[in-house]
């Protein structure tokens, strides 16, 4: 990847040949803090799952685990609101906050080891339930947006203020983009983009800093029509259609029962595969800081529209917040005879 003398090229082609050896569907994982918080984390803080980097590195790589495990093909990284602002605010130094970054891929990669390993030991069985199978697995370095580095719910309002601009976004995200990129991940994963401005800021930042790297983006809807700012999502899914390092883009943190519309919409602007990760629509109480309990749907009712959200376009489905590798297993399920359900790519 990216040594070749045309790097767009070999960059694109990443997702291509790994969804064809995936037979045309891949897995991504599930929701990341509500397995770290089952694990026994206590993720009350600011830098939420990102802290965990910090205090307990083994439940982060027991968390991806668990995922492949359970089918995911792309693990995502506990990097979403690993910032190395958020550090510092902690007192960390610039070297250590970095240093952090560069941590959450290498834990993320050293899963995908443990995993593979397991799976030569098991001679392809699968075993107390686990799913271990030889096959392409990415990881993806997740990049959180402006909002969810505040913290404060704006990155399910989109809302940043005046003060906010493409300058001042690029500036925030330049670095961390850059240190995840050096760290060795296959993709990097920008989710829940609440807004178009943002959506521009990474285009432009993957080109400015010829970033290596090939990247997703992924907006969040609360409507099922826009993106949760009120911007248009066929704007900022053109945006991610016009960046040749962007591979693959979609929606991620947004009720299961608006994805069957929000997935058609980004099918007419965009040629890239197209991938989900809805959450489980429950409800979300910004001022408690806690999810509704009962508000969402059960696993099997989530499953129940995979089918349907891959016949309309979908190529890449896992799920978000309040997900678990139940979850991931069940979508497993429903698409293990993949390539036999679909047409050609
Ligand atoms: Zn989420």
């Amino acid at each position: 990847m990216g040594q070749s003398s045309n790097e767009t090229v070999s960059s694109s082609s990443v997702m291509t040949e790994f969804l064809q050896q995936a037979g045309g569907l891949a897995i991504i994982d599930g929701g990341f803090a509500t397995e770290l918080e089952r694990h026994g984390a206590d993720l009350n803080d600011p830098l939420w799952s990102a802290k965990c980097l910090l205090t307990s590195p083994h439940l982060v790589r027991q968390v991806h685990l668990d995922y492949l495990e359970a089918g995911a093909d792309i693990i995502i990284t506990a990097s979403y609101q690993a910032t190395i602002q958020g550090f510092e605010a902690k007192g960390y130094s610039r070297g250590e906050s970095e240093a952090l970054l560069k941590r959450s891929v290498e834990i993320a990669c050293e899963a995908r080891d443990a995993y593979y390993k397991s799976c030569e030991s098991s001679c392809g069985s699968n075993v107390d339930g686990r799913i271990l199978k030889q096959r392409p697995i990415l990881v993806a370095a997740s990049v959180g947006s402006y909002g969810a580095y505040l913290a404060d719910g704006s990155e399910y309002s989109g809302t940043y203020g005046d003060t906010i601009t493409l300058g001042s976004l690029k500036s925030f995200h330049r670095r961390r983009v850059q240190i995840l990129a050096e760290s060795g991940p296959d993709l990097i994963a920008f989710e829940t983009v609440p807004n178009k401005l943002e959506a521009q800021a990474y285009a432009e930042l993957l080109e400015e800093e010829e970033i290596k790297i090939p990247a997703w983006i992924s907006f969040n809807s609360k409507d099922g029509v826009n993106v949760v700012s009120g911007d248009s999502l066929v704007e900022c899914a053109s945006i991610a259609e016009s960046c040749k390092k962007v591979v693959a883009v979609g929606i991620n943190c947004t009720p299961p029962r608006f994805i069957h519309g929000l997935v058609s919409a980004i099918k007419k602007v965009t040629t890239k595969p197209i991938l989900i990760y809805p959450n489980s629509g429950e409800s979300y109480d910004a001022d408690r800081k806690e999810w509704v309990q009962k508000t969402g749907v059960s696993d099997e009712d989530f499953v129940s529209y995979v089918k349907n959200w891959c016949e309309v376009g979908a190529s890449l489905v896992g799920g978000c917040c309040r997900t678990t590798p139940n979850t991931i297993k069940a979508i497993h399920g429903t698409l293990s005879n993949r390539s036999a359900a679909l047409p050609p790519l």
